[in-house]
């Protein structure tokens, strides 16, 4: 089984809870107005690796950089929900955890009926769910942009962060490779971007 995938991070600290892997995929039916990542649309675009290759990946990211889960996101995670969700079954055997990504919202996901929906939810610790909405722009809440986006803990993995989730500081993570290009994580307005790399 293969994932169409934009690019694979070894590492981040702004992906979700702890260090951990990301999975960003390609593809995504929503296109939401202002959303930062207009590129990971496309259904052609990215790269297809099998499922394997990228387990192989995260392994390799516990061992050397001690992780201690995996995020997948988008791009929209939902397109791929059946590919997700083995990838997801075979991490979860590895004890680390999963957060998902979904610009659906959770009711939406149950009427469409994408095959291994209910799958990668079952394997998901954290879902976060709901398209970006630029009118309700607000990156004061960690991992999201907009405030109608939702945080479900799906298992008691991350349920001791439910209480306090509001008052934690987003994060943005901008990391620079030996071949001089600027990479960032995270959540920032382009206001705050600007200004950030500008600096740079
Ligand atoms: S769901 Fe995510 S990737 Fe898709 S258009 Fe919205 S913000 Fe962009």
């Amino acid at each position: 089984m293969q994932l169409r995938i934009h690019r694979f991070i070894p590492y981040t600290n702004a992906e979700g809870p702890g260090k951990r892997a990301c999975v960003w995929v390609q593809g995504c039916p929503i296109h939401c107005k202002g959303c930062g990542v207009p590129w990971t649309w496309s259904f052609k675009g990215g790269t297809l690796v099998s499922i394997d290759d990228v387990f192989d990946w995260i392994m390799e990211s516990k061992a050397t950089h001690d992780i201690e889960g995996v995020t997948f996101l988008g791009g929209e995670p939902f397109e791929q929900a059946e590919a997700l969700a083995h990838l997801g079954q075979k991490i979860k055997q590895t004890k680390l955890s999963i957060m998902t990504f979904s610009g659906y919202y959770r009711e939406q996901l149950d009427t469409m009926n994408k095959k291994g929906t209910d799958e990668l939810l079952n394997v998901t610790d954290l879902f976060i769910d709901g398209p970006f909405i630029q009118e309700q722009l607000d990156t004061s809440r960690p991992w999201v942009g907009s405030a109608n986006q939702r945080y479900h803990f799906l298992t008691d993995t991350y349920r001791h962060l439910e209480a306090n989730i509001e008052q934690m500081p987003n994060r943005l993570e901008i990391s620079l490779s030996q071949e001089g290009t600027i990479q960032v994580n995270g959540m920032a307005t382009p206001e705050q971007l600007e200004k950030l790399l500008k600096g740079l």
